[in-house]
């Protein structure tokens, strides 16, 4: 029996199905490789004339370089859509009020990807989940913006088999998820960041669940100049901290809808999980992240990471370890040694406490503090000067104790300093 309907398994197909097409799909859906490039393409034009953006599950076969360069979509919709060559969307609009689509999208072959100066804009989503970016040339979202009003997904994306991905100067002005991404794994293959003159601004974007290895970062930003509470006091200040971990912070949970791909007739399967983000995730994301930036040689950069990660360590503890656990107390004395003004203001703070100790504990008439009490008790313990010196004692059996706890807790502090500085200082 022959069919007048193309057979497409996900949509409905108007076309009537190509003559000796082993799928009974018509021109567009055919997978066939050398369906006719010059009719297919023409029928393409037609459809945008049309203003019919409509291309799910459109088969672009190999030799058709797929030029979108400039055209203004509105809802476009390229779900499933295979790209066997090359894909230039170079300046494209997408808006409209129901989103883009290029879900499940594969972007195949030996050409480019390039969505260079496009733009994403109105309400809906920009949707990726799922595409395969797999371009032998690359794939380019440089100075793209993102800025439709229901996000940017890149969840479950494969770039693993993609040369190279770049988003340079990408503007994503509304969120971006790359959960569960896969990113690649091993040798030139990566994915870039980066700014040209400014910093591209990732403080929208969040990366929790995907595989960072190969990830790069030049000249950018997170969430900046973050507020810290120190005894309850905003003191201190965070360079930038990951959006991922606000989301911890505020007990937020992560949707992702996992959507299978059926190979047969039947549709896919869409499995919504909600996952509670865990200060681990975004601790071992942080872990990651730090060591990409010391391959890169970029030591500043590495240190605010490094304080992320400690960070995250300590608030996934329990309330009072949190707080009073010897991993608050690097907090507190060095900024995980990363804060070396922070230890030398606690030596100080110390110094001075101790020698009002002694002073406290001596009974009256009390000799003179600076000389005695700060310079000759307090300064020379924290320095470890007083080591075989007999007479000058601090006063009493609860003095020597507090004598002992000094000269034990100054010359760590004096430690962490030096520590600190020195990794200031190798940068
Ligand atoms: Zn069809």
């Amino acid at each position: 029996m022959t069919q007048t309907q193309c057979q497409y398994e996900y949509k409905e197909c108007p076309h009537p199905p190509l003559a000796d097409d082993k799928d009974n799909f018509c021109l567009f859906h055919s997978q066939n490789d050398n369906k006719d490039k010059n009719d297919f393409w023409d029928g393409i034009q037609k459809k945008l004339q049309n203003k019919d953006f409509n291309f799910e599950g459109y088969y672009f076969p190999p030799g058709l370089k797929a030029d979108f360069s400039g055209i203004e979509f509105t809802d476009a919709n390229f779900v499933r859509a295979t790209f066997k060559d090359a894909a230039n969307f170079y300046n494209a609009k997408f808006s409209g009020k129901g989103g883009t689509y290029f879900t499940l999208a594969r972007f195949s072959g030996k050409g480019k990807t390039i969505f260079v100066s496009a733009q994403f804009s109105g309400k809906g989503r920009t949707d990726f989940r799922g595409a395969q970016f797999s371009s032998g040339g690359g794939t380019d979202f440089s100075n793209v913006t993102f800025s439709r009003e229901g996000g940017t997904y890149f969840s479950v994306a494969d770039f693993t088999k993609c040369n190279t991905t770049l988003f340079e100067d990408t503007r994503f002005g509304t969120e971006c998820k790359f959960l569960y991404t896969a990113f690649p794994w091993k040798g030139d293959h990566l994915i870039i960041f980066r700014g040209t003159r400014k910093p591209i601004d990732l403080s929208r974007c969040s990366f929790l669940y995907s595989n960072p290895e190969r990830l790069i970062f030049h000249n950018f930003k997170f969430i900046e100049n973050e507020p810290e509470k120190f005894l309850g006091l905003s003191i201190w200040r965070r360079s930038f901290i990951l959006p991922d971990e606000k989301t911890v912070d505020k007990g937020e949970t992560v949707t992702i809808t996992k959507e299978e791909i059926k190979t047969g007739k039947e549709t896919p399967i869409k499995q919504q999980e909600e996952i509670k983000v865990d200060y681990s995730h975004v601790e071992s994301l942080y872990r990651q992240f730090k060591k990409n930036l010391e391959e890169e040689r970029n030591w500043e950069d590495a240190g605010e990471f490094h304080y992320g990660e400690m960070e995250c360590k300590r608030k996934g503890l329990t309330r009072f370890w949190r707080n009073f656990g010897l991993i608050a107390l690097y907090r507190y004395f060095s900024g995980y040694g990363e804060r070396p003004l922070r230890a030398l203001c606690g030596l100080v703070f110390f110094i001075f406490l101790f020698a009002g100790f002694y002073w406290w504990l001596d009974a009256p008439p009390r000799q003179d503090f600076w000389d005695y009490y700060l310079w000759n008790l307090s300064i020379k313990a924290a320095f470890l000067q007083r080591i075989g010196e007999t007479g000058n004692d601090p006063a009493g059996i609860v003095g020597k104790f507090i004598y002992l706890l000094e000269s034990v807790l100054c010359p760590t502090l004096i430690a962490m300093f030096i520590l600190a500085l020195r990794r200031r200082l190798k940068r």
